[in-house]
C-alpha cells in the first residue's frame, strides 16, 4: 500500500524551496486517517536553565527536509507502509504553564481519538508528561519507556516547592501511575548531579539506568537487547532527549552534558527498537538560538525520522498479523 500522503518530490519541487512541514510531507487539519502524527510542541515553560526549546519544532521541520523517502540501512520505506503527515503544532500558550499542560494534554487526546499515534518534536521534556497523560489514559493502562537521555529527570521539586519542570516529568508521571517504573530503561544517562544519591529514587521504583559508561562497554546491540526484554510486547513510549547526544554533535540543547552518544550510535540504537510496540514517541530539547548552522535540527530531524520508520515497521507488520497465520 502506498499511502496518499506523500513527501514533495524533490525531483519536483527541490529541497530548499516550498513551505517547510516535517519530512516535507502535507500538512493536514486533523490526524483523521493518519496511521502517525506528527506534531510540534513549541513551548518551554518548563526549562530550568537555557531556553530556546520552543523553537525546536520549526527549525526541526527545516531541516528535516534533507531526509529521503527510505531508511538506507533496514531498507523501510514508511510512506509505502502506512498514512503519516504533518497535523502542525500543538495550540499550546506560553506563560501560564498548567494551563499549557492542560493544552497538550488535549491536543494529543484528540489526536489519540482520531485513532493515530503521535511522534512529536518538543519543546522541552517536560512536555512528555501531559503527552503521557493523554496516551495512557487513551489505552487505559500504564506504559513502558525507553528514554534517550543525560539525565534521568526524575527529580522532586525546583526552585522552592515546584513540582513541575524539565527535569521532574519522570518521577511525575511514575507518581500519577501512568508510567511503569519497572517497564522504563534510561540511557545514557551522565552528568554532575547535586547529590550522589540523585537517581536514588529511580532506582528504588526499579527503573534501569544505563549510564553512558555501561553503554560504551556493552555497544549497542547488547543495550537494547536488554532494553527490548524488558519493555516485552506491552505498550512502550520512546522519548529522545537531544542532550542524550554528545555536544559536539548536539550542541543546541538547553542542559548539556559532554562525553555522550555519537549521532552514530543514537541511530543504531534507535534502529533496535524494532519489535517493540510503539505506542507514541518524541524528540526533545532541541534548541535553535544554541545551535550551529542547524546541526543539532538536522540530528533531531534524523532521529524523527529513524522513529517514524521504526513505527512504521511495527505499524505495518501488527497489521499482517503473525507469520504464517
Ligand atoms: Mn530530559
Ligand atoms: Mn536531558
Amino acid at each position: 500500500m502506498t499511502s496518499l500522503y506523500q513527501p514533495m518530490d524533490a525531483a519536483v519541487v527541490p529541497r530548499f524551496a516550498g513551505p517547510a512541514s516535517f519530512m516535507r510531507l502535507p500538512v493536514v487539519a486533523s490526524a483523521a486517517g493518519l496511521d502517525i502524527a506528527l506534531v510540534g510542541i513549541p513551548w518551554d515553560g518548563g526549562t530550568t536553565n537555557r531556553p530556546g526549546a520552543r523553537h525546536g519544532p520549526r527549525e526541526v521541520r527545516n531541516q528535516s527536509s534533507l531526509m529521503r523517502r527510505a531508511n538506507h540501512h533496514t531498507g523501510v520505506a514508511p510512506y509505502d507502509l502506512i498514512a503519516v503527515a504533518d497535523v502542525g503544532d500543538l495550540e499550546v500558550q506560553p506563560i501560564d504553564l498548567m494551563a499549557a499542560l492542560r493544552q497538550i494534554e488535549a491536543g494529543i487526546a484528540a489526536i489519540c481519538a482520531e485513532g493515530a499515534v503521535p511522534l512529536s518534536v518538543g519543546g522541552d521534556h517536560l512536555t512528555t508528561l501531559p503527552v503521557l497523560r493523554a496516551l495512557s489514559r487513551a489505552r487505559g493502562e500504564p506504559l513502558g519507556l525507553v528514554q534517550f537521555d543525560a539525565h534521568s529527570d526524575t527529580n522532586d521539586r525546583y526552585f522552592g516547592d515546584n513540582p513541575y519542570t524539565h527535569g521532574t516529568p519522570f518521577r511525575r508521571a511514575i507518581e500519577e501511575g501512568i508510567l511503569d517504573p519497572k517497564r522504563m530503561v534510561q540511557i545514557g544517562i551522565r552528568g554532575s548531579v547535586y547529590d550522589p544519591d540523585e537517581h536514588g529514587w529511580a532506582k528504588a521504583q526499579g527503573i534501569r539506568i544505563v549510564y553512558i559508561e555501561e553503554c560504551a562497554a556493552r555497544g549497542p546491540e547488547a543495550v537494547m537487547a536488554e532494553a527490548r526484554a524488558i519493555l516485552g510486547d506491552r505498550p512502550a513510549y520512546v522519548t529522545f532527549d537531544i542532550d542524550s547526544i554528545d555536544p559536539s554533535m548536539a550542541p543546541g540543547t538547553g542542559t548539556p552534558e559532554i562525553g555522550g552518544l555519537t549521532s552514530r550510535e543514537a541511530q543504531a540504537m534507535v534502529r533496535l527498537l524494532s519489535g517493540l510496540n510503539v505506542v507514541g514517541a518524541d524528540v526533545v530539547e532541541v534548541s535553535p538560538p544554541f545551535d550551529l548552522g542547524g546541526i543539532t535540527a538536522l540530528t533531531g530531524a534524523t532521529i524523527l525520522f529513524e522513529l517514524l520508520c521504526v513505527m512504521a515497521e511495527g505499524i505495518d507488520q501488527r497489521r499482517r498479523g503473525p507469520p504464517g497465520v
